[in-house]
């Protein structure tokens, strides 16, 4: 007989697959919004729905945006010669937050990783590289984390690149080996790109 009433129990499943939660969490979690006032909780699930509907990917770039062509994209003033590489959406904003790199960006949406089975068809390469080979930048710089998986992509990008004549470049000091991008503060990630170095 489960303990809790059948919605109590769904929820907390529900939250229980969430990443880092895990089933103690997600009674935990639970049992907190039903303390809340009901107005509360259905702002809470509003903001949830309209965040996963509302949120398209960039068809530039392919980062998270609530329009088909994301600001960052859109801006005249950015570099248009110079594009950064980066995994996951969470990696602009640390790049952003800098306030040193003025051009432009592309999500890979992952990394490839034999280990866990992702393929360059998992992420979003296609869309790279028929974005190089429109032609327009100078730099490629390739900022994915300084780890295992990271650097395979980046050798794995830098080949394909090759043939399409623009410089690639890897960030190459300041992160630590097995970092990650998303969490460098700004002045390492400052360190990062001076350093880049051609591949
Ligand atoms: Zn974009």
């Amino acid at each position: 007989m489960p303990l809790f009433p059948q919605s109590v129990e769904e929820l907390t499943d529900h939250f229980a697959k969430l990443p880092g939660i895990g089933r103690k969490g997600a009674v935990r979690l639970v049992f907190h919004l039903l303390e809340q006032e009901a107005c509360d909780v259905r702002a809470f699930a509003d903001a949830m729905v309209a965040a996963r509907e509302k949120t398209v990917f960039c068809r530039e770039c392919q980062n998270i945006s609530d329009e088909p062509v994301c600001p960052i994209c859109r801006d005249p003033e950015r570099d248009g010669s110079l594009l950064c590489v980066v995994a996951e959406p969470r990696d602009v904003a640390a790049v952003e937050r800098c306030r040193e790199y003025n051009g432009r960006y592309h999500i890979l949406h992952g990394v490839i990783s034999p280990t866990r089975r992702k393929s360059p068809d998992d992420i979003r390469l296609k869309e790279l590289l028929k974005r190089v080979e429109r032609g327009g930048f100078q730099e490629v710089i390739l900022a994915t984390n300084p780890d295992t998986d990271g650097d395979t992509t980046a050798l794995y990008i830098a080949r394909l690149l090759r043939p399409f004549g623009a410089k690639v470049t890897r960030l190459a000091y300041g992160l630590p080996m097995g970092g990650h991008v998303e969490y460098a503060d700004e002045l390492t990630i400052l360190r990062a790109l001076d350093g880049r170095r051609e591949v």
